[in-house]
């Protein structure tokens, strides 16, 4: 049996262990942290499932690796207590900034105009915007239930899973040698290892409020801060998310968080009553053209930059890295120009 050691617990671990321990290998996850928890950047992400919207500054890839992610989370659904909210995505913007819902408009795929009529069947709440964007195709789901239904999954299929173990560089290389396949899915801390690796920081907030309901992610267009809000449980919203170019920062600024404030309160006055119930900020990791990569060296696979699009790409990325190991099928549209020895990947050329 192929025994493969997973290092990491964020959404790109915790996918490739799942679709490796399901084909059959004998699966090993080690992670810094206590199961998937406030210390991945997955635990912060809005969980919206949005390969359209996204098209406004993504690749087509990631539409293609979206609607792969969605059918895998539609799946976990019916199986489990995860909720995939199939009621799409509303972009909205203030009535001087019509110019950018036609902009937006454009550079996406998939949407249909509505006026003020349509608009408030869909959110009643929503009845000071004239018109909107609506992608009736796109999901979202709750990361937080999604990391742990995975996690409790990786348990009952038998996967080995050790936490609070922080593999220092050295520690990763010799127990590479101990396993057929060693998948580092460490997000950003394998900078360490992957030197075009950059951090993309994103603070976000969930806040409280009885006295504003929405039924579906909303978007907001806007000059100086763009965001969104994801509806949750309970009368709680998750407000996000900042982008910030930025390798480290785990504190939350001022600025960013007046931003989203002001956001919210643009996309209901209602939200500014609303509790404050946590501010969060993580680093996203990515590269140069924010796509994400597989790239093996010898029996080490990274699988990583995942940027904005960790629940949009993961299930979809670690597919691939099934049937890499596996089959031997190398996925030759996450090719890395920079990385010559992806392309013949029976290479054992060793990381530094
Ligand atoms: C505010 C915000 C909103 C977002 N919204 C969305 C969204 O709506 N939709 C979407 O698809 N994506 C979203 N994202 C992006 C998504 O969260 C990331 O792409 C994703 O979390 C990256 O996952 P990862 O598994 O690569 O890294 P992480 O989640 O950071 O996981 C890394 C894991 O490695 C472990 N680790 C690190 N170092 C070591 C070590 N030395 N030894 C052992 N273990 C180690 C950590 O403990 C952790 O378990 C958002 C991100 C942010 C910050």
């Amino acid at each position: 049996m192929t025994s493969v050691h997973v290092i990491g617990s964020g959404i790109s671990g915790l996918t490739c262990a799942h679709a490796l321990q399901t084909a059959g290998c004998a699966v090993t996850l080690t992670t810094a942290s206590n199961g998937p928890d406030e210390q991945c950047c997955s635990w912060w992400a809005g969980g919206m499932l949005a390969p359209f919207c996204e098209q406004e500054t993504a690749e087509p890839l990631i539409g293609k690796l979206g609607f792969e992610s969605m059918a895998f989370w539609q799946q976990l659904s019916s199986i489990s207590e995860l909720h995939y909210h199939a009621n799409g995505t509303l972009v909205v913007a203030p009535a001087r900034d019509q110019v950018m819902l036609r902009s937006f408009e454009r550079l996406t795929k998939q949407s249909r105009r509505i006026d003020r009529t349509q608009l408030i069947e869909l959110e009643p709440d929503l009845n000071h915007f004239t018109s909107g964007l609506f992608y009736k195709d796109e999901a979202h789901i709750e990361p937080r239930l999604a990391v742990k239904v995975l996690w409790r999954l990786l348990a009952d299929l038998g996967v080995s899973l050790n936490t609070q173990q922080c593999l220092s560089n050295d520690e990763i290389k010799e127990m590479a040698g101990q396993y057929d396949w060693q998948i580092d899915c460490r997000g950003l801390a394998a900078s360490d290892s992957l030197d075009d690796l950059r951090g993309v920081k994103g603070e976000m907030l969930h806040i409280h409020s009885t006295e504003v309901e929405l039924n579906r992610p909303i978007r907001l267009l806007h000059p100086r801060y763009p965001l969104y809000i994801v509806p949750r449980p309970d009368h709680q919203f998750m407000v996000g998310a900042t982008m910030i170019e930025a390798n480290h920062g785990r504190k939350p600024t001022v600025r960013s968080i007046l931003e989203l404030l002001s956001a919210a309160y643009a996309v209901h006055p209602a939200f500014g009553e609303a509790e404050i119930v946590e501010i969060g900020v993580d680093v996203r990791p990515a590269f140069n053209d924010n796509l994400p990569r597989i790239r093996r060296y010898g029996n080490r696979v990274y699988v990583n930059g995942l940027y904005r699009h960790g629940y949009l790409g993961a299930p979809a990325l670690a597919r691939r890295v099934a049937d890499l190991l596996i089959n031997n099928t190398p996925c030759t549209e996450i090719v890395d120009a920079n990385h010559p020895e992806w392309t013949n990947h029976r290479n054992t050329t060793n990381v530094a």
